[in-house]
C-alpha cells in the first residue's frame, strides 16, 4: 500500500445507486454511447448520473495516444461510426439535457482529427434539441491543418479544450502533445469565432509548482480563455501516473482567487472538479446572468 495514493477525507464520493443513474446508464446502453464518466472511472459519476448529466465520447474507446493520467485504451482505433452523430443527438434529447458536454478520444490516424465527426454530432444535436447549449471538449488537432475551422464552424456554444498540466510536465504527462499547440488551438477558436465561449483545465497534484499554475492562468488569459477548470489528479490504477500530492481545498481556493482576479470569466477549482462537472450549472448562470 502506498500512503501517498491513500486518498485524503476531502475525496468522498458517494456510491452510484439511485433509479434515474441507472437509467442514464441503460440509455448510455441502448444507444451504443461511451462516456468519458466511465472511461475515465470518474469520482463524480454517482451524482451527475443521478441528474442525467453524463459526457459523451464520440469516434471510438481506443485513442491514438497514451498520456500517462489517461485511463482510455490506447491503440488503432476502428473506423468511425456514421450513425453515432444521431445516436448522440436521439440521447440528448432523451435525456432532456438544457446542456451537453460531447468529447472524444484523440484521432491521430485521421485526415481531419475527427473534426468532420465532432461538426455533424454538433449539428445532429442543434437540429434534435436546438434549445441545448452545446459543449465540447475536443484533442489539440496537431498537424491537422483545416482541422479546428472545421468545428469552428459547427458553432458550438463552448470549446473546452484541455491543457492539462503546466508545460514542464508535458513530456512524461502529455507525451504526443504541444503546451503552445494547445494554447495557440483556443487563441485561435476566439479570432476565428469570439462569440463561442473557451474553455481549459488542469489537473492539479503531479508535481506542478504554484508559480508554474499562475503561469499556465496568465497564458490562458492572453489567449483569451474564458472559463478554467482546476481538479485533483486521481491515479486511474497503478499503472498509471502517480499522485505527486494532494492539493487541500484551501490551496484550490487560493487559486480560485487568484484567477478570478485575472479575469477569467467562470471558475471551477475544487479536489473533485473535472472539466464536465456542473458544466450545466455554470453555463446556466452565465447564460441567465
Ligand atoms: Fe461524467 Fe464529467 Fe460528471 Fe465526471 S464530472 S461523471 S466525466 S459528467
Ligand atoms: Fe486520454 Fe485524451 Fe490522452 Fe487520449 S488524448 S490518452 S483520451 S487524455
Amino acid at each position: 500500500d502506498n500512503p501517498v495514493q491513500r486518498k485524503p477525507d476531502w475525496i468522498r464520493v458517494r456510491a452510484p445507486s439511485s433509479p434515474v443513474y441507472a437509467e442514464t446508464r441503460g440509455l448510455m446502453r441502448d444507444h451504443k454511447l461511451v462516456t468519458v464518466c466511465e472511461e475515465a472511472a470518474c469520482p463524480n459519476i454517482g451524482e451527475c448520473w443521478s441528474q442525467r448529466h453524463a459526457t459523451m465520447m464520440i469516434m471510438g474507446e481506443i485513442c491514438t495516444r497514451a498520456c500517462s493520467f489517461c485511463n482510455v485504451a490506447t491503440g488503432l482505433p476502428h473506423a468511425l461510426d456514421a450513425g453515432e452523430p444521431e445516436r448522440v443527438a436521439d440521447a440528448v434529447a432523451k435525456l432532456g439535457l438544457r446542456h451537453v458536454v460531447v468529447t472524444s478520444v484523440d484521432r491521430d490516424d485521421l485526415a481531419d482529427g475527427g473534426a468532420g465527426h465532432f461538426a455533424r454530432t454538433i449539428a445532429a444535436i442543434r437540429a434534435a434539441s436546438p434549445g441545448t447549449t452545446i459543449e465540447i471538449l475536443t484533442p489539440d488537432f496537431l498537424r491537422k491543418p483545416g482541422a479546428l475551422e472545421i468545428v469552428v464552424a459547427a458553432r458550438p456554444d463552448v470549446f473546452n479544450h484541455n491543457i492539462e498540466t503546466v508545460p514542464r510536465l508535458y513530456p512524461g504527462i502529455r507525451p504526443g502533445a504541444r503546451y503552445y499547440q494547445s494554447v495557440r488551438l483556443l487563441d485561435d477558436v476566439k479570432r476565428l469565432d469570439p462569440s463561442i465561449f473557451t474553455k481549459s483545465g488542469m489537473m492539479l497534484g503531479l508535481g506542478e509548482e504554484r508559480m508554474e499554475v499562475l503561469q499556465v492562468m496568465d497564458d490562458f488569459r492572453i489567449a483569451d480563455v474564458d472559463f478554467l477548470t482546476l481538479g485533483q489528479y486521481l491515479q486511474p490504477t497503478p499503472k498509471h501516473a502517480a499522485v505527486a500530492r494532494f492539493v487541500s481545498p484551501a490551496e484550490f481556493d487560493d487559486y480560485a482567487a487568484a484567477a478570478r482576479a485575472k479575469g477569467f470569466l467562470q471558475v471551477s477549482a475544487t479536489p473533485l472538479t473535472r472539466s464536465s462537472y456542473h458544466a450545466d450549472a455554470d453555463f446556466a448562470a452565465l447564460r441567465d446572468a
